[in-house]
């Protein structure tokens, strides 16, 4: 008999997991973790009355690039548990660095005294950041908990070096143009430069005020011509902005390369390049968020090497510890760093700071991850999973209603149309993009989609098999809910 598609998936994901075999969790114990779930918790971007009704999966293991629920279920994990996972979970090496980290200094505050961890960091993130010929370096290291926090303080960092120039006239600077599409955190800052209505737009009157400029969009753009020409219309629209606000941008903030969660939405290194030498042109600082595509993600450290740029201020977050703990960074030129230097009484300090600011054990499972990185062959694999990555998803062309897929190294996404001929969208309604997840769901596999945009964005770690399977698993769903 030959075995079914679901079979095969279920024979192949049990070949690949890599947990010990163990006593299932009997049913009492499931129901009552589930209805603490669904009666106690609250989850984020979550609607919870659909929520409520729903069968909640409960993980409760990682290891490698997989996940395990508490029905003993084991799903290969495709976008990194929300694009943070790097060298794949529970790595010996990180585990290792916070076990005997927690064990020494579980936490101790950085306003005060510092810590050794938290010391070495600093130095070895001033050490990997970009720099490239003729751009400033990065030279200081700012931390919080999360890609909101990095890019709220960045904000803040730039607002207040403007704010408290030498030269009255550069005091007028506090503008900041952000870009459509973008996504930067759900803090009231971040949110303020970010460009995500369906997320952003109630909360209007609470943000300040910033200019938007175009971000390129290549595929959502009037079918038709071309994409460098696209782009030129963008930098120009820029251009147009920066000239509006002559002398008052304070910063432009940018994701580079990749608009993550606007649905993986890509442009040039050209682009990026362009945009950071206007803003230079034009006296302003440039943020560059680097939370979800640092680390690896698109081929490189940092995206932005791509484009041999370097900003006044560098936000990571996510990949930064393997995605294994809560950390984040905002990381400032010796020249944004200076401009907060003076006298207790000058009031220059940036007076910002949280309760876990340079925690030691997620500042180890950084160095740990960094370690990884610096050991070799992390980057060279990343290239040949996204060589691989690209050879499979160019088995999409011609499938219907695959309207576009776009890639940068290990981040994906397919977007799923009504009709591939005009671009014309599914109803938001039909939930396209979840009813794909959860068919890959059901065959093993882990994803989550933006919209109607399927993302794949596995670990750096995924294997040669791994990713064959995701990409399988994947593509067949698309197929059995929207046809082949
Ligand atoms: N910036 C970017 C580019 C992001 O993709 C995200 C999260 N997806 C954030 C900031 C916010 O990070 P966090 O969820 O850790 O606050």
């Amino acid at each position: 008999m030959i075995p079914s598609a679901a079979v095969s998936y279920s024979a192949r994901v049990a070949a690949l997991h890599p947990f010990d075999p163990r006593p299932p969790r009997s049913e009492a114990e499931i129901e009552a973790v589930e209805a603490l779930d669904r009666s106690k918790l609250w989850k984020p971007f979550t609607q919870m009355s659909a929520y409520a009704g729903s069968s909640p999966l409960v993980i409760e293991e990682g290891r490698g690039n997989w996940l395990r629920d508490v029905r003993g279920r084991a799903f290969l994990d495709g976008v990194s548990s929300l694009w943070v996972n790097v060298h794949g979970h529970a790595h010996p090496r990180i585990v290792r660095a916070v076990q005997e980290q927690i064990a020494r200094l579980d936490h101790s505050t950085l306003l005060g005294p510092t810590n050794v961890p938290a010391a070495e960091l600093a130095g070895r993130l001033v050490d990997v950041a970009p720099r490239s010929e003729g751009e400033p370096e990065l030279a200081r290291v700012f931390y919080s908990d999360s890609g909101s926090t990095a890019v709220e303080i960045a904000v803040k960092m730039a607002f207040q070096y403007w704010a408290q120039h030498a030269d009255p006239c550069e005091r007028a600077r506090n503008v900041f143009v952000s870009m459509t599409n973008a996504y930067h955190g759900d803090t009231l800052g971040s949110v303020s430069v970010g460009g995500i209505d369906l997320f952003h737009e109630l909360y209007r009157p609470l943000l300040f005020e910033t200019r938007r400029a175009p971000a390129p969009d290549p595929y959502h753009r009037a079918f038709g011509g071309d994409v460098a020409e696209h782009e030129a219309w963008c930098l120009a629209e820029l251009r147009r902005v920066f000239d509006d606000c002559e002398g008052r941008v304070a910063a432009l903030v940018m994701e580079p390369l990749v608009q993550g969660a606007a649905g993986m939405l890509m442009h040039s290194p050209e682009f990026l390049a362009s945009a950071a030498a206007l803003a230079r042109e034009r006296g302003a600082l440039l943020i560059l968020d680097e939370v979800a595509t640092g680390f690896g993600r698109t081929g490189t450290l940092f995206a932005s090497e791509q484009a041999s740029v370097v900003p006044d201020l560098l936000c990571v977050a996510k990949g930064l510890t393997g995605g294994v703990l809560p950390l984040a960074a905002t990381l400032a030129t010796e020249e944004v760093y200076s401009g907060f230097l003076g006298r207790y009484e000058d009031y220059r300090t940036f007076f910002h700071g949280h309760s876990f600011t340079g925690n030691p054990p997620a500042c180890a499972a950084a160095l740990a991850s960094l370690d990884l990185f610096a050991d070799g062959g992390v980057l060279g694999r990343v290239r040949a999973r996204a060589e691989q990555l690209g050879r499979r998803l160019a088995e999409l062309d011609g499938r219907p209603h695959v309207g576009d897929v776009r890639r940068r190294g290990l981040m994906t996404g397919i977007e799923l149309v009504a009709d591939p001929a005009t671009g014309e969208a599914y109803p938001s309604a039909l939930q396209i993009g979840n009813r794909v997840i959860e068919a890959a769901r059901a065959h093993g596999v882990l994803i989550r989609p933006l919209g109607p945009v399927v993302v794949l964005m596995p670990p750096l770690s995924i294997t040669e098999q791994e990713l064959d399977l995701l990409c399988d698993v994947v593509f067949a769903s698309i197929a059995e809910v929207v046809g082949s």
